[in-house]
């Protein structure tokens, strides 16, 4: 952390240094931009097959097969939830949410893309609507849907807390990891992996760097919309930390359940294949 004065006197050259202009490491001009008319344009007569309510301090999993919609929705009040994605084929590719955060930034919003882990590296999903696109960055520099918390867990709790807490978002995803794939907790818990923070709005301190959360500005009737691009098992937790305004990894904050809902349209869009996994052949040089 930059918390502590310097030891080390700057070099006569150092205002240089700091004033040579950043580039950006991972530009995105050659992927191929979402067509989300194309995907909109499907939603037109969808039908909705099945609704999952997440309780509170708890997870569920549920399936979307590759071309459906899944939309997040907040329900009965302000209220964070950790989203983990694999493959449903195939549950060794999961969300890669570092990649992720490298090429579309430390926050998601309509057009981007969840990327899976290497080596498959292909879109998972596909972002096609966030009523909370309005909010962009505040004053402090904080926006909504992260991808650079990784969950809460158990095990940083009991580091920073000495106590133990069961209803983190690892331990709730690895019990839905777990009823999803009837696999032993520890056996489930190999597979839980950094999350979207669907509706948490966090950033980093300008002085430290340091992660901050604040009071999310989601409300009942929200949502975040996505297209599954390949046939996917999804689980969502409701974070113990509620609205992520104060607290989390405990029973302090008021929680509410979350809703998923998942949507089958009458056609995909005009155009659209289900992504084939990444065409680098693994060869390392060898
Ligand atoms: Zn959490």
């Amino acid at each position: 952390m930059k918390s502590r004065p310097p030891e080390t006197t700057a070099p006569t050259d150092g205002a240089a240094r700091m004033h040579a202009a950043p580039v950006i490491c991972y530009p995105i001009d050659t992927l191929p931009q979402a067509d989300l008319e194309g995907y909109r344009a499907a939603r037109e007569g969808w039908t909705k097959i099945s609704e999952t309510v997440v309780p509170p301090r708890d997870a569920r999993s549920f399936t979307v097969p590759a071309g459906h919609f899944f939309r997040i929705v907040s329900i009965d009040g302000p209220q964070v939830g950790d989203l983990n994605l694999w493959n449903a084929d195939d549950m060794q590719e999961r969300f890669f949410s570092g990649k992720t955060r490298a090429l579309h930034g430390t926050h998601l919003s309509t057009g981007d893309r969840l990327w899976s882990c290497l080596p498959y590296l292909r879109p998972m999903a596909t972002i096609t609507q966030d009523t909370l696109d309005w909010y962009g960055f505040d004053e402090w520099g904080g926006a909504v849907h992260d991808v650079i918390g990784t969950r809460c867990d158990p095990y940083t709790n009991r580091l920073l807390q000495g106590s133990e807490y069961h209803f983190c978002c690892h331990s709730n995803l690895t019990r839905a990891f777990a009823d999803a794939t009837a696999s032993e907790l520890r056996e489930a818990e190999a597979y839980v992996h950094d999350v979207l923070n669907v509706f948490m709005c966090t950033g980093f301190t300008r002085d430290t760097g340091q992660y901050f959360m604040k009071t999310t500005p989601v409300r009942p009737g929200d949502f975040l919309e996505f297209f599954a691009e390949i046939n996917l098992m999804g689980a969502l937790s409701a974070c113990p930390g509620g609205d992520c305004g104060s607290k989390h990894s405990s029973d302090v904050a008021a929680c509410h359940p979350l809703l998923v809902e998942i949507y089958r349209p009458d056609t995909v869009p005009a155009g659209w294949q289900s992504p084939a996994r990444n065409a680098y052949p693994g060869s390392h040089g060898r």
